[in-house]
Formats: structure tokens, sequence, C-alpha cells
């Protein structure tokens, strides 16, 4: 084969491999739309909810698998069982499911105000921050919630603790870089209205000094 002709057939073949995939894609979204419909119209002769018939789907509240019996779908998306009982029995909010800017995680307060562990525990038991919990069971671990609407005057809106997205030239090559809420201007400042600004200490770490004794 000509050197033309191969570089032809790999063309051709890449192309085919692509619309191929194309394909694939858009049966899989004509499919998912589908589906979405089925449930809208089944929701409006069962507006209560009901199972979802197949497998393979996830709570929108704790992550977990949630499928066949073990899930519920209605107006505020997919539930697992033990999530939608907490929410029949009023100990959660169905909203949780579709607002998560509404409540924090415990590994939310980790990762925006590295609030953890003993000093967490310790908020909890004096009633500074208040918690909903959906117990655990088995395969499914207890899952802490913490709403905003329950602790206004201790958490802010998940707004105020926003990181921005930028991006910086090393070795000429671009990269995306992120800076955390608590790295950006006078964080503490964007807090100040909010109790937990209270327990929060703020380093500013400065760059690495440059080494005296290096030649470059
Ligand atoms: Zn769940």
């Amino acid at each position: 084969m000509r050197r033309e002709d191969e570089a032809k057939k790999t063309a051709d073949d890449e192309s085919s491999l692509d619309n191929e995939s194309e394909r694939s894609l858009l049966n899989l979204c004509a499919e998912i739309i589908v589906q979405e419909v089925q449930r809208k119209v089944r929701l409006e002769k069962e507006p209560n909810g009901f199972h979802l018939p197949d497998l393979g789907y996830t709570c929108h509240i704790c992550h977990g698998s949630a499928s066949g019996e073990n899930s519920w779908y209605d107006k505020y998306g997919i539930k697992c069982m033990r999530c939608q009982a907490a929410v029949n029995r009023k100990e959660i909010p169905p909203t949780v499911a579709t607002k998560k800017d509404s409540y924090y995680t415990t590994y939310e307060l980790n990762d925006y105000f590295g609030l953890f562990g003993k000093t967490l525990k310790e908020l909890i038991k004096r009633k500074v921050i208040k918690v909903r919990t959906l117990k655990g069971e088995k395969y499914r671990p207890e899952v802490n919630l913490f709403l905003i609407a329950d602790n206004k005057e201790f958490l802010p809106p998940k707004k105020l603790v926003e990181g921005k997205k930028g991006s910086t030239v090393i070795d000429g090559q671009r990269y995306n870089t992120w800076t955390p809420w608590y790295a950006l201007k006078n964080p503490l400042a964007r807090l100040k209205k909010y109790k937990i600004s209270e327990y929060l200490v703020i380093t500013q770490t400065e760059p690495p000094a440059e080494n005296p004794q290096s030649t470059e």
C-alpha cells in the first residue's frame, strides 16, 4: 500500500471510530431522555413517587446505590430508601436531594473550614451547630448534614466560600489553577457576620524563599 493510501486508510478508520462513538453517545443521550420522559409521565399518575424498576442508580442525598426496591423516585429525584424514610419522618427536608447549596456535609466542613473531629463534636454537643443525622444501615454509613437554614448565624451561604479559577504558566505551558476562598484577599472579612469566623485560624503562607546557593 502506498504511503498516501495508508494515511487515508488510517484517517478513514479514525473518522469511522469517531462516528461510531458519536452515534453510541447520541443513542445513550436519547435513551436517557426517553427514560426521563417515561418517569415524568408515570409521576403524573403516581405523584407520591415509586420504586425505579431498573438497577444502577445513585441516591442524590447519600450517594449510595438506589435501585429497584431500595430506590424512590419523585419530584425531588432519586433517593435510596434509607434517605427517603428520613424524608418521610421529616428528619431531613426533601430539598437536600436537589439543593446542594442548602447544606454542608462533614467532608465540606473540613474542606472549607478545617472543622472536624473533636472540635466539631464539641460544637454539636454544645448545640452551637445543629446537625441532621441519617442513621447508618448495613452497607450505608451514617451521614451528617449541616443545613444552612438550621445554622443561619453560624454557617455562611456557600457562595461566600467559593474559590476562584485561574491559570498560570510554568515552562511555557499553561495550567489551570484553583484558589480556595481562604487564600483569597481578606478571607475572614467575608465571613465576619457568621459565628464560624470565631473558630477559624487562617495563616497566610509565603512562597518559599529562593535558595541563595542556587546558580540558576
Ligand atoms: Zn441515600
